[in-house]
Order: C-alpha cells, then structure tokens, then sequence
C-alpha cells in the first residue's frame, strides 16, 4: 500500500493505492488519474526565470509546456540556467523545443516591451 497526496486541487486528498493500482481516499476522478501517473511514469511542469538579454537585471518567466518526466527535472533545469532571450517577449513563446528529447517546449509567460 502506497499513501500520497494529490496535489491536482488545493483540496489535497490522502491517496492510497494498493498493489493492484486500486486508489481510494480521492474526492474526484482526477486524483485517481494523478495517483497512477504518480506510481507508473512521475511527470512535472518546470517553472523557472531566464534572463532577458538586452535588458539590465531583467529575468523572464518560463515554463515547460508539457509535464516532463521527473527523473528529468535537474537536467531540465540545467538546459534553462543555459537559456537568456531579448526582449521583446510574448507569452507562449518557445524559447526552446523538444528540451532533452521530450516533446516539452520551454515556453514565455510574461510579455516584456
Ligand atoms: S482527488 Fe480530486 S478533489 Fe481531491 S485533491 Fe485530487 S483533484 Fe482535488
């Protein structure tokens, strides 16, 4: 028997999931969905910041646009440490694609004029 939290609400249910992926303790199908992908291929969406080439102390938020695999998660971080973009910046846009051979583009989330 596994225990997790959902994390897919801020409702937060206890999850428990048994050896034959039987999932109780979610108020909703979304958790049971969660608590799977969790126990059989761990995925998360990045948040970080780059910096905004041709503007002083300036940082852009970015996200991967696709949840990427956890096991991935420090290599991804280290390709976007790489990263700096210049301004102007719209939200969407990809900065970099297929990032480590997923299918996650890392994409803007800010506009900079
Ligand atoms: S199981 Fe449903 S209600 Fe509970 S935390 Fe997950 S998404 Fe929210």
């Amino acid at each position: 028997m596994k225990e997790l939290t959902c994390i897919v609400c801020p409702r937060g249910c206890r999850l428990k999931v048994d050896d034959n992926m039987e999932v109780t303790g979610n108020a909703c199908p979304r958790g049971k969905m969660y608590a799977i992908n969790e126990l059989t291929n761990p995925t998360r969406t990045i948040t970080s910041s780059i910096r905004v080439s041709n503007r002083p102390y300036t940082l852009v938020s970015v996200k991967t646009d696709k949840p990427v695999p956890k096991d991935k998660m420090f290599d991804v971080m280290k390709e976007i440490d790489k990263l700096s973009i210049e301004a102007p910046t719209r939200i969407g846009q990809i900065v970099l694609p297929n990032i480590l051979g997923t299918d996650a583009n890392i994409v803007i989330t800010k506009d900079i004029d």
